[in-house]
């Protein structure tokens, strides 16, 4: 029998890109949409439209005549974008997600899988860099410390209403901290690990041992590789679970730690300086109890194996810009 339809949005940008790679390897017909086609390299969708899903008819094109929908596309980055961009990022990710379900419903769209974020846990939970595990029902009472939490959690309810009043099979995803090669690694929407592997590979091909952190560097979180943040998407879909469901490493790690993992897998010693910026909640931690329940399954790369691909990669990239600008 051959396999369903599926429409990734937001297949231009990191996760989807890989998501995109994935289901193709699982034999599905994917049909990527984003306002950009992937930086690094090109989509393995079978088509892939250029559209801006603020628009309703442009959501109506995108998801004419798939079966499922993943819908990743957001206008985001890490703290230094999120913290800056209230305005803007509720705006935007309102009128795609809006708009998204709207027009996978009117399209008959079966199932519906969306990915929110631990973003969404109240910031009154997160003031401790000894942080708790955050479990899911600890979304409630509200209090995102953002605009781009409070949006995923409306977002989140739009699915649960679409499922109740519509039908739609609906899954709602809250990712912690997905890191791997092919993400966004400078330019400002770039996030913590990919910004401490910059910093360190220019420290290590510049021989300038300084790594600047924003804070004190003590603030806390857990990171999960691209490949189990792929893997655990496929299980949920394949799931009958529809409730908001954590997809994260549980291992809490400082932001100071990090670099210093970091460094060691770059060979290199280096020199942390802390300099005001954006640090975002104290603590941040996944609590995968009913990851594991309704899966059967839990990420399974280590930070130390994720960060040495993601460092290689992001090494290389560093040293072609260096190459370039020497050159130029
Ligand atoms: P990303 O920024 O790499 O990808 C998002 C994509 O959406 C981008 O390619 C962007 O161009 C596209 N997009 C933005 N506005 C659009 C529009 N108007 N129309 C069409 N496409 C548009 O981010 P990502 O890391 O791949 O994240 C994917 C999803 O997962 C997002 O919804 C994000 O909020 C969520 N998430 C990610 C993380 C993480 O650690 N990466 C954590 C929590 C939640």
């Amino acid at each position: 029998m051959s396999k369903a339809k599926v429409l990734i949005t937001g297949a231009g940008g990191f996760i989807g890109h890989h998501l995109a790679t994935s289901l193709k390897q699982r034999g599905y017909w994917v049909r990527g949409v984003d306002i950009k086609q992937p930086e690094f390299c090109p989509s393995s969708a079978d088509e892939f439209l250029l559209l801006d899903l603020r628009d309703f008819n442009n959501c109506l094109k995108a998801a004419a005549g798939v079966d499922h929908v993943y819908a990743l596309a957001a206008d985001m980055g890490g703290m230094g974008f999120i913290a800056n961009n209230h305005a803007r990022i509720l705006y935007n990710n309102s009128a795609i997600n809006l708009h998204t379900i709207e027009a996978a419903r009117q399209c008959g769209v079966k199932k519906y899988l969306y990915t929110s974020s631990a973003c969404v846990y109240p910031e009154f939970l997160q003031t401790d860099a000894d942080v708790k595990p955050l479990k899911e029902e600890d979304a409630y009472p509200a209090q995102p410390q953002d605009a781009y939490g409070w949006e995923k959690l409306i977002s989140e309810r739009l699915c649960t209403h679409y499922r109740e009043d519509f039908g739609m099979q609906t899954y709602i995803v809250r990712f912690h901290n997905i890191f791997g090669p092919q993400g966004t690694w400078d330019g400002g929407r770039e996030k913590a690990p990919a910004a401490v592997c910059r910093k360190v590979a220019t420290a290590k091909l510049t021989s300038n041992p300084t790594v600047e952190i924003w804070g004190d560097g003590e603030q806390t979180r857990s990171f999960c590789f691209i490949d189990d943040c792929v893997e655990g998407i496929y299980r949920l879909m394949n799931s009958g679970y529809h409730e908001p469901l954590n997809l994260g490493q549980d291992r809490l790690i400082s932001i100071n730690d990090l670099a210093r993992l970091v460094a060691s897998i770059a060979g290199i010693e280096v020199e942390l300086k802390h300099v005001p910026g954006p640090m975002g909640v104290r603590g941040r931690n996944s609590d995968n109890n009913r990851l594991r329940q309704v899966l059967g399954w839990e990420p399974q790369i280590t930070l130390e194996e994720g960060l040495r691909r993601t460092y290689a990669w992001i090494e290389s990239q560093v040293r072609a810009t260096l190459y370039v600008s020497r050159a130029g």
